[in-house]
């Protein structure tokens, strides 16, 4: 029995490639996982868990049939999906969990992650990702009509693919800051952390202190990615493809 750890697949209606490697991971590559973590990221975009459609009751019924057949599933929001809800989570058998949470395995603490909280030179970002993250707001959001949400997301993934765009020709904002990710790991009393979301995936050691440690997984594209830790205790990331 394993704990496997994904994020940023990015699912989406228009690619169905995605989905076919999830389903993939689910049934075939994950089949031995007492508990899969799914850090954000997980759709390319949620407005909403009232929105249903073919695509999603696919995927809710993929984690149905793992949940089914004993695997516990935790969500934790991204910043792509943040308005994903319990509605969704109870759906598919899993449950919530904050940005960060502790975790304890085989003796040793993980802080999990979706990591954009840690882009801490990307200072517009993290003024959006303030906002965004208001409660007030999201409530007010997910009042308004299902094509007016759906719209409103449209436009923002146009604005976001744009603004990326601009960053790449200057300067790499959107690295996780290990002074930002330090602090969180001294407040936890953690000094491992698992993320996804600056899509470089490696393991990161820390330059000022080695025995701080970061595992990255990576977004699903051609390949997915995972990073699953063993009975024993043994870590490991791996790529693998349909
Ligand atoms: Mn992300």
């Amino acid at each position: 029995m394993s704990t496997y750890f994904i994020s940023d697949l990015h699912l989406c209606e228009s690619e169905p490639h995605l989905t076919a490697l999830f389903h993939h991971f689910i049934t075939d590559v994950a089949s031995d996982a007492q508990t899969l973590y799914i850090l954000g990221d997980f759709f390319q975009a949620w407005v909403g868990d009232d929105i249903k459609t073919d695509f999603v009751e696919r995927i809710i019924n993929t984690l149905k049939a793992r949940h089914e057949q004993g695997t516990l599933i935790y969500f934790m929001h991204g910043n792509r999906d943040f308005l994903l809800g319990k509605h969704f989570a109870n759906a598919c058998g899993g449950s919530l969990i904050n940005d960060p949470s502790v975790i304890t395995l085989h003796g040793e603490r993980y802080l999990l992650s979706h990591g954009d909280v840690f882009c801490t030179d990307d200072k517009a970002y993290q003024r959006y990702r303030s906002i965004a993250r208001m409660r007030w707001l999201q409530t007010l959001f997910l009042m308004l009509p299902k094509k007016l949400r759906l719209n409103i997301a449209s436009r923002m993934r146009q604005y976001s693919r744009e603004q990326f765009a601009k960053q790449r020709d200057t300067k790499d904002l959107s690295d996780a800051k290990w002074e930002a990710i330090v602090e969180t790991l001294d407040q936890q009393t953690c000094d491992r952390i698992i993320h996804g979301h600056t899509h470089k995936p490696t393991i990161h050691i820390s330059p000022n202190n080695p025995t701080y440690r970061r595992w990255v997984l990576s977004d699903w594209g051609e390949q997915g990615h995972y990073l699953k830790i063993a009975d024993n205790g043994q870590i490991t990331m791996q790529y693998f493809s349909l």
